[in-house]
């Protein structure tokens, strides 16, 4: 069973149909666990590294 929540920014409401009933396309929500911060710490962590390795 999916579990896709679709977002309709037309109407600020959740579906999971891919087209709103309002008939714009709906987008594609991001995990709530999503972190925008990881990506720099991708980027700390290879700093450390090459630190430890000098
Ligand atoms: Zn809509």
């Amino acid at each position: 069973m999916s579990s896709k929540i679709l977002y309709c920014k037309n109407c600020d409401k959740y579906t999971l149909k891919e087209t709103c009933s309002c008939g714009k396309k709906t987008v594609t929500t991001r995990p709530a666990k999503f972190n925008p911060e990881d990506k720099w710490g991708k980027y700390r962590r290879e700093y450390k590294k090459q630190q430890q390795a000098l």
